[in-house]
Order: C-alpha cells, then sequence, then structure tokens
C-alpha cells in the first residue's frame, strides 16, 4: 500500500496555526508547479498542446495566476469564471468557454474577451448567431451516446449526460457553422470522471482523432484543436495507483500517429481541461479535533464541516486523513471524523482506522485541492474557510480570507431588515 503523507510537517503546521486560525484549505506552490511542468513536458511532443486549468476546481486568483506562470489557460464556464481570468489577465485564447445551458449575457462576456467557444449543444449555434454572432475559431462539444467502455469495464455512461452534440448534429453543426463564417474548429469530450487509469486519455482520444478525420472529410472544416477536457483523476485511496502522465501523454501521442498523422491532421493541436489532475493532491483540509464523544461509535468533532468540503457527504467519496505527528503511530482506534451541520452525512470519514486522536489534534485531510473549498457552501449559516499557500520557501500565505458574518449577510444590504445586526465591531 502506497503511504500518504502530506505536503506539510507537523512542525510547519504548527507554525502557520500561530497565524491562521483552523481550519483552513492549504496549497502546495512547489507540488503545483513540478505537476503542472510533468503534465508539458507529457505533451511536449504537440506542438500546440495547452492546458486550460478548469477554473470551477479552485477558483482562486492566485492559483491561476501560478498556474498562468507554468503555461495553463482558464476552462471558464460561466459568468464569474470569466470575469475572474480577465482580472488575471488570462484573455483571448487562453480562456476555453466550455459551458452548457448557457445563458446569453455569459456567450457576450466570452465573446468580449475573444475566448475560445466550445458549443455543448447544435441550437446553440442560432443562439449564438443571435446573442453575439458566430467567431471565427469554434469548437463542439461531442458526446458519442451509449456506455464508454475500456479494457477494465464501463468507464462511464455518456448516453445518460446532459452534454455534447450526437455524431450526427457533429457533422450538422459542423457544416452549419462553416456556412455561418466560421473558419477553424475544435473537438471536445468529456466522457468520464476521476478514472485511475492512464488509459483513459488515449481511448478518448482514438474516438475524438477518429471523428476528427472524418468530419474534415466529410464537411471540409479546418481542424485546428482537439481538447480533451478533464476527467483524469487522481488516487484518493492510498491502495490506488497513480496515473501516470507521460505514460498518458505517450498514449495519446500513438494514437495521434495512428490516425491523425496520415491522415494529414499532422498538425492538429491537443488541448487538456484538467482541473482535479492539477490541483486535487496539492491542497489538504486543515481542521482541529475540537470534541471526542462516546456513544454507539466514537466520534472525532472538528472545527471543519461539510460546507468546507462537501465530497464526503455528498458523494460519499473517501478522503485520507492523516494526524499530524502521529504519521507513524499504530492505527488503532476507529473513528467517525464529523463536522458540526446538523445533517447526519457531515462526516469527513466512517468507522477509520486511526492512531488515537487528542483534542487540539490538527487533521489533514488529503485531495481537498480541487473541487474542495470550490464546492463550500453557506449551509446552517457557516462561514467559509481562507486558503493559504504554502510557498515554495516554506512561508504561508494567505490567498482567501475567511469569511464573515458581514460577508454571510451582505445579500440583504438592499433594505434595512438587519440594520440592527450586531456584529461585535461596531465601536
Ligand atoms: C469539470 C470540468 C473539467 C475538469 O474536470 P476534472 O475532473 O476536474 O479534471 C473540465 N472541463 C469541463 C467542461 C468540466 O465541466
Amino acid at each position: 500500500m502506497m503511504e500518504k503523507r502530506p505536503f506539510v510537517t507537523k512542525e510547519q503546521l504548527d507554525e502557520i496555526v500561530k497565524e491562521f486560525p483552523t481550519p483552513f484549505h492549504l496549497y502546495d506552490e512547489k507540488g503545483i508547479r513540478e505537476n503542472a511542468r510533468r503534465v508539458k513536458q507529457a505533451f511536449s511532443w504537440n506542438q500546440g498542446f495547452k492546458e486550460y486549468f478548469a477554473v470551477k476546481a479552485t477558483p482562486n486568483p492566485f492559483i491561476l495566476k501560478l498556474l498562468h506562470e507554468e503555461g495553463c489557460g482558464c476552462d471558464c464556464s460561466s459568468l464569474t469564471e470569466l470575469m475572474l481570468s480577465e482580472a488575471c489577465g488570462i484573455t483571448g485564447s487562453e480562456i476555453m468557454f466550455s459551458s452548457n445551458a448557457t445563458p446569453a449575457n455569459e456567450y457576450i462576456k466570452a465573446r468580449e474577451l475573444g475566448a475560445i467557444i466550445n458549443l455543448d449543444d447544435i441550437t446553440h449555434i442560432d443562439f449564438l448567431e443571435k446573442t453575439c454572432g458566430i467567431p471565427e475559431t469554434i469548437s463542439c462539444r461531442y458526446n458519442p451516446g451509449g456506455v464508454f467502455k475500456m479494457s477494465n469495464g464501463i468507464m462511464d455512461n455518456p448516453g445518460d449526460a446532459k452534454y455534447g452534440f450526437t455524431a450526427e448534429q457533429m457533422f450538422e453543426g459542423f457544416r452549419m457553422l462553416k456556412e455561418k463564417g466560421a473558419k477553424h474548429f475544435g473537438i471536445h469530450a468529456f466522457l468520464a470522471s476521476n478514472t485511475v487509469t492512464n488509459e483513459y486519455y488515449p481511448a478518448l482520444a482514438k474516438v475524438l482523432f477518429e471523428l476528427a478525420v472524418e468530419l474534415k472529410e466529410k464537411t471540409g472544416a479546418d481542424i485546428r484543436f482537439i481538447n480533451l477536457s478533464g476527467g483524469v483523476g487522481i488516487p484518493y485511496r492510498p491502495d490506488q495507483e497513480p496515473n501516470d502522465i507521460l505514460a498518458i501523454g505517450e498514449g495519446v501521442r500513438q494514437v495521434y500517429e495512428e490516425v491523425l498523422v496520415p491522415a494529414g491532421m499532422g498538425d492538429v493541436a491537443i488541448y487538456t481541461e484538467m482541473g482535479r489532475f492539477m490541483l486535487g493532491p496539492y491542497g489538504g483540509l486543515v481542521t482541529t479535533a475540537v470534541h471526542q464523544k462516546h456513544t454507539y461509535k466514537e466520534y472525532i468533532g472538528c472545527d471543519a464541516c461539510a460546507a468546507d468540503l462537501m465530497r464526503p457527504a455528498i458523494y460519499d467519496a473517501y478522503h485520507h486523513i492523516t494526524v499530524m505527528g502521529k504519521e507513524d503511530a499504530p492505527c488503532d482506534h476507529v473513528y467517525d471524523i464529523t463536522g458540526s451541520l446538523c445533517e447526519n452525512s457531515d462526516k469527513f470519514a466512517k468507522d477509520r482506522a486511526l492512531p488515537e486522536i487528542e483534542v487540539g489534534d490538527l487533521l489533514f485531510i488529503h485531495d481537498a485541492g480541487a473541487h474542495g473549498h470550490a464546492m463550500g457552501y453557506n449551509y446552517n449559516g457557516k462561514l467559509r474557510h481562507a486558503e493559504i499557500l504554502l510557498r515554495e520557501d516554506g512561508t504561508a500565505q494567505m490567498i482567501r480570507r475567511s469569511e464573515t458574518p458581514r460577508d454571510l449577510f451582505a445579500t440583504f444590504d438592499f433594505c434595512d431588515i438587519l440594520k440592527d445586526m450586531k456584529y461585535g465591531d461596531e465601536g
């Protein structure tokens, strides 16, 4: 079994919590940069390769800028994600706008920024044209339907997913777009989520490359890029074998040589839109054990809750937990690790074997760097917590402050119903 160790030591964390009280999300600059460089290296065989980081995974401007320094663009799917990218100086073809059920104002903003628009549906061709015109470069999202199978079984069920054009619609859509003045085309598909196998991207690439060759033959479209989107997973469990991004890049290269090069399409750029793989392992949720409860089970109550990290509550997802300073102690206690929501699903772990936990111990909840803080919410009036970046030089930098009650109640500022609210700092 692979051992999962936090990217931070107890000594470092003890220092950090003196300045920034728990709970908070902690990110590892070194890990993020090294991983981004490996991704770039894995696809360095492809001239136009670009990773568009899926902003929804970790929508923090410091993180976006850091990834931008490593050559990444942004994959956006909402107005505010577009605004965030713009504010970070990431615009034009460095933005992929992969949305669905898209409101008109979002298309307008995407066009204004010169983003590459990736259409989710054939009816959006007319909608986009009426809203803000058809750009010269445009992409369409493909959904092959059925189930997506690989050698180790069924990966996912695209036929049941709301996304994308059918195969027939791809041909018709490309013809329509050409008539309306589009000159350059892209193809996108997202067929399986959190895949922990090196085969996913190559298998997806084969589907998309074969489609691209046919689309080019039948519609004459000038296909400039193929977007493999997200779905490359991470080993949340210690017994899972991590993906090898270099092997994945090499797998895609082989299919590229097999399918695209012989079709005279050896200049097509490969794009990715990974979120989880770029950030997941390089962020953790740091929380303090504040209570011990002994009833029908043994409970540890934390100062973080599902509002900080909802994956365990909504997907029953496994997140590894390290009790800081007890990395090598025997896991001879069994606990449910809970938050304080009035909601029984608010458990970071159930029946988890861990070292003995004392009140005051720091817990590090692993793999919370993507779809972690971002999915946070305010149920039970819980305030969302800070994000801290562990810099390469070992210092800690706050990259988002914690919410305050004022933030929570700010949406009543259109009226005076809460004008007598006591925040404790009125002076
Ligand atoms: C969520 C999403 C991604 C990122 O997915 P990961 O599993 O985090 O890699 C990429 N593209 C689109 C369109 C998405 O919706």
